[in-house]
């Protein structure tokens, strides 16, 4: 589909993206760039890149199809330094969890001619770094496009040809559509996971090995989400304030109408929010986003 699909920063997301490519031959030519030595040797040393480089101005030369793969907070730095050096047609987009502020950091940077569509694919584990990826990550999930107004839908109807090849299912919207449908589907629970874990790890009377040894009443669960990687979340939360402050401010009441009902004792009330989020799970399970089994989704055996 691509001459040559440039990586910049091998994590999780440009690892799995670089097996699938390989796999399927989605690319004549994978070339990647990392920040650390370390993680260039790794990608190396796994064959997932026909070619390493040390910097990203190296790596997006001649490149049909460059994609920002690092945390959202080094998306700017790295658009600033690769313009120059982006080959003319080339479509520029990223796997950036936030989608506005990535309009705001990359699009001014974009030369005239390199279509920008940016990204994000719905998939993930709480694992990171290069050895994190497999093939399969993307499969029935969703990625979705935000490509601001001006783009070339040419580009944007190639680069959906390409996430569906690597397995997924495309949606495209308005950057900050998504931000908000992300604010409640990913960055609040994420929020809530983070905060329930350290209030949890603060409680002086509950010692550590008691909630680890109780931990599968439900602790454990919210463990493994707020596993996640800190760098890629403080610029999620910093990078999505707006919506993530909106929907936090709808949380909060509703916690409080739950706190209340729990204070007089309206079972009546509990008893309807829990039979409706039931159904919700349901609806989950039918859309393909989960098996019944409790693995979130993950296939057996990866972390
Ligand atoms: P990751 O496993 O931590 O990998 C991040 C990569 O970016 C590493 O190669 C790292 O290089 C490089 N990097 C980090 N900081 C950098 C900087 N300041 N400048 C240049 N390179 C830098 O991350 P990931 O989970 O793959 O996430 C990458 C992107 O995917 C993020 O934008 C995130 O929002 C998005 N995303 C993540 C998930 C998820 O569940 N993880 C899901 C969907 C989308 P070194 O290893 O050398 O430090």
């Amino acid at each position: 589909m691509f001459d040559r699909l440039c990586l910049i920063g091998v994590g999780l997301i440009g690892s799995s993206i670089a097996h699938r490519a390989r796999r399927d031959g989605l690319a004549k030519e994978i070339v990647a760039t990392a920040r650390s030595q370390a993680t260039r040797d790794t990608v190396a040393r796994l064959k997932i890149a026909d070619k390493v480089y040390a910097t990203a101005a190296e790596a997006v030369a001649g490149a049909d199809l460059v994609i920002l793969c690092t945390p959202p907070g080094a998306f700017g730095a790295v658009a600033k330094e690769i313009a120059p050096h982006l080959a003319p047609g080339a479509i520029l987009t990223d796997v950036g969890s936030v989608k506005q502020a990535v309009v705001d950091d990359v699009g001014p940077h974009v030369p005239p001619g390199v279509h920008f569509v940016p990204g994000h694919p719905v998939a993930g584990t709480e694992n990171s770094g290069p050895e994190s990826g497999f093939a399969e990550l993307f499969e029935g999930r969703w990625s979705i496009l935000t490509p601001p107004q001006a783009t070339d839908p040419a580009a944007t109807d190639k680069l959906a040809a390409f996430w569906k090849a690597l397995g997924s299912k495309v949606e495209v919207m308005d950057a900050r559509h998504h931000d908000l449908v992300l604010a409640i589907t990913s960055h609040v629970p994420h929020l809530i996971a983070y905060n329930i874990v350290g209030t949890a790890a603060d409680l002086e009377e509950v010692t550590q090995s008691e909630v680890i040894k109780f931990s599968a009443g439900g602790f454990r669960d919210f463990t493994r989400i707020a596993a996640s990687d800190p760098t890629m979340w403080r610029d999620i939360f910093l990078g999505n304030k707006e919506a993530v402050l909106e929907m936090l401010g709808r949380f909060t009441e509703d916690l409080t109408a739950l706190q209340r009902a729990i204070r007089w004792g309206d079972g009546d009330t509990l008893f309807n929010l829990f039979t409706r989020t039931r159904a919700i799970r349901r609806e989950v399970i039918d859309a393909g986003q989960e098996t019944p089994a409790a693995d979130f989704g993950r296939p057996h055996g990866k972390g």
